[in-house]
């Protein structure tokens, strides 16, 4: 039998949750490359109906959140999914720091009209709770991407909303370990699982959690009509990759608050942004509302684009990749990748993994230093 998610802690639920309980059977779900099936069972055709290999990777998210889950092809598939839920000439609220693919679908259906998009600062509390009384989609993003600003998620989620409004917290930086959007009175809580939960860069995925019956219906029709179903692989590996989830992530954050202390102190680096760190601007926010500071780090090195661009060409054991919540670290400068030349030009993002803490600092430093020609 299995035990239920409020009697144990999502640690354990992360390991115990999807399995197979029966004599003789293997104890993952396994792949199950299937498009239809035997009739007779209540399960046909794998597009409506799902394959047992996405719904382990469903029961663990959505118990993970006390709700119930439906699993994407990949992040942009489950956030289109939910665009596809607006009434006409609907109204959008997005954050100034914001996922580029989410402001890239959001742009493209107000050029044809389907929905207007507004933007509100994701510190600005305030101008959420005005954007709940007024919006049909209130999309947050916390800690934000890349200045991983943290949003007052307990005082948005508990705003009076317009009737029928949905307000949707992209929930993939922090993930259900350290902030529970739906806890906190979110309609949604969205998860690219292509980042921490698959957490080896080597599948995309996507999982939306509510626990609004009608919007996991909509969400289950939505996908069965667009075909937006996640590979059987992907999916198997999502799931075993949200089994380590929790050490993974505990790891990474121990890494990521050394490092963003000692950048911090180095004379080079002329600003970090870390929600961990006194300094940051939502330092104080981000005590309250998150379990963990996460393991992302922004910072800026003395100089420009020219120095941040040397940094990346110089690290040996970090990656120079883009993408975030692997157990290898990686290192981008955010305003070289399209759409994004709005960001300080030297910022570099940095998603620390959970290599030994003194071999990443050794590698950082070094690049930094060479890089500068310090
Ligand atoms: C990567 C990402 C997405 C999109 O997910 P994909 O799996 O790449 O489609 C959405 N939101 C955030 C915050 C992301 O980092």
């Amino acid at each position: 039998m299995q035990i239920e998610p409020d009697r144990i802690k999502p640690e354990s639920w992360l390991v115990s949750a999807g399995r197979i309980d029966e004599p003789g059977a293997p104890l993952n779900v396994p792949p199950i490359p299937a498009s239809n099936f035997t009739l007779g069972a209540g399960r046909g055709y794998a597009r409506g109906d799902g394959t047992p290999t996405w719904e382990a990777l469903e029961a663990v998210l959505g118990g993970l959140e006390a709700g119930k889950a439906v699993a994407f092809s990949s992040g942009m598939a489950a956030v289109a999914a939910l665009f596809d839920q607006l009434p006409a000439e609907a109204v959008v609220v997005l954050p100034e720091d914001c996922y580029q693919g989410v402001v890239g679908l959001a742009e493209a259906g107000a050029r044809k009209q389907r929905w207007s998009v507004r933007r509100v600062a994701v510190d600005d509390t305030a101008g959420w709770v005005r954007a709940c009384a007024e919006a049909d989609l209130v999309w947050l993003e916390s800690p934000s991407n890349p200045l991983l600003t943290v949003a007052d998620l307990e005082a948005i989620c508990a705003a009076p909303r317009k009737m029928g409004a949905i307000v949707v917290v992209d929930n993939t930086f922090a993930t259900p370990l350290n902030q529970q959007p739906l806890e906190l009175g979110a309609t949604v809580s969205l998860q690219s699982a292509t980042k921490f939960i698959g957490g080896h860069s080597d599948l995309l995925a996507g999982v939306a959690t509510t626990r609004d019956e009608a919007m996991w219906q909509a969400l289950r029709t939505s996908r069965e009509l667009t075909g937006a179903t996640p590979g059987t692989l992907e999916a198997f590996l999502a799931t075993r990759g949200a089994r380590t989830l929790a050490v993974r992530l505990q790891r990474a954050q121990q890494n990521a608050m050394l490092l963003a202390e000692r950048l911090e102190e180095h004379p080079i680096v002329t600003r970090v942004r870390y929600p961990g760190l006194p300094s940051h601007p939502t330092h104080e926010t981000a005590r309250r509302v998150l379990k963990g500071f996460g393991t992302m780090i922004s910072f800026d090195v003395r100089g420009g684009a020219r120095e941040a661009d040397a940094v990346c060409a110089g690290v040996r054991l970090i990656h120079h990749a883009t993408s975030l919540g692997a157990v290898e670290s990686t290192i981008e400068r955010r305003a070289a990748v399209p759409g994004q030349e709005h960001l300080p030009p030297s910022l570099l993002r940095l998603s620390v993994g959970i290599e030994d803490a003194d071999d990443l600092w050794a590698d950082l430093a070094s690049a930094i230093e060479r890089a500068t020609g310090q």
